[in-house]
C-alpha cells in the first residue's frame, strides 16, 4: 500500500531531522492532513499507527468522522473559522490550529462540551504579514494581552503558535520565517509564568526539516501521505 510506505518515510524523515537538531523524535508530532482524501485512505494510515488527522473543511470533516467513529483518531481543524461553525469544531476535534481572534477563541470555549477535555487550541500567526492570509500578526503588543485572556477561559488549552508561510526561495528564507516563530513563542512564554506554551505547529512537506530545526513540535503533511488531492 502506496500511503503505509510513504508514511514510512516521513516517519523516518523526522526521525533523522530530530536526530541531526539533537531533538528527540518523540518530540514532534506527524499531522497527517486529510482534506479532500477519502475516509478509506484515512483508515489505511491509521492502522498503520497514524492517529494524528487534519481537516480543512467542516462538512467534510463531519462525513468522514461519522464513517471512522469505530477509530480513536485525534481529530486537528486547520482550515478557517467562522463563527457560525465554532459550535461544531468545539464538539468534533481535539485540537483547533487556526485561532486567529479572542472573539473565536471565546466561542470555542462557551461552546466546548463539559464532557470533554479541554480544546487544545494554537493562535494562527501571519508570520510573512501578507495582506491575502489570515493569522495575527506577530506583535507582542497584541498578543500578549490576547494570551493572557484565552488563559482565562478553562474549557480551551493554549497550546501554541502556528503558521502558513509565504513561498520561499530557499532554505535560509525558511529559516528566517521559522526563526521568528520561535523567538515570538520564547518571548511570550517569558511572560507567562505557568501554562507555558508548548506547540508549534509548521512545517509542510517541503520545509519539514527546516521548521523541525527552528523548533517545530507538529509537522502538517497531505500530499506527501496521500498523494495529490482530486
Ligand atoms: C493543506 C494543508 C497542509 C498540507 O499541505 P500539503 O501540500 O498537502 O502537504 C498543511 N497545513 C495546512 C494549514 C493546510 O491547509
Amino acid at each position: 500500500m502506496i500511503i503505509t510506505q510513504q508514511l514510512d518515510t516521513i516517519r523516518r524523515l523526522i526521525s533523522e531531522c530530530a536526530k541531526k537538531q539533537q531533538r528527540a523524535a518523540e518530540e514532534i508530532t506527524l499531522l497527517a492532513v486529510s482534506k479532500r482524501h477519502s475516509a478509506d485512505n484515512i483508515r489505511t494510515a491509521f492502522k498503520h499507527q497514524q492517529i494524528d488527522f487534519g481537516e480543512n473543511y467542516l462538512n467534510e470533516a463531519l462525513e468522514k468522522q461519522a464513517q471512522l467513529s469505530d477509530l480513536a483518531i485525534r481529530w486537528h481543524y486547520i482550515g478557517s473559522i467562522q463563527s457560525n461553525k465554532t459550535r461544531k469544531i468545539a464538539e468534533n476535534f481535539a485540537w483547533v490550529h487556526t485561532v486567529d481572534s479572542l472573539r473565536i477563541a471565546r466561542r470555542l470555549a462557551a461552546q466546548r462540551p463539559e464532557h470533554l477535555a479541554p480544546l487544545n487550541i494554537c493562535l494562527q500567526i501571519n508570520i510573512d504579514q501578507e495582506a491575502s492570509k489570515s493569522g495575527l500578526a506577530p506583535d507582542l503588543d497584541i498578543l500578549l494581552p490576547l494570551v493572557a485572556e484565552i488563559q482565562t477561559l478553562t474549557t480551551i488549552k493554549l497550546k501554541g503558535l502556528m503558521c502558513i508561510p509565504a513561498p520561499k526561495n530557499n532554505k535560509d528564507e525558511e529559516r528566517q520565517t521559522f526563526r521568528k516563530m520561535q523567538t515570538l513563542r520564547q518571548q511570550i512564554n517569558q511572560h507567562i509564568f505557568d501554562k507555558r506554551l508548548d506547540t508549534l505547529s509548521m512545517g509542510m512537506s517541503d520545509d519539514l526539516d527546516t521548521a523541525i530545526e527552528c523548533g517545530a513540535t507538529i509537522v502538517r503533511v497531505g500530499t506527501a501521505i496521500f498523494g495529490q488531492r482530486s
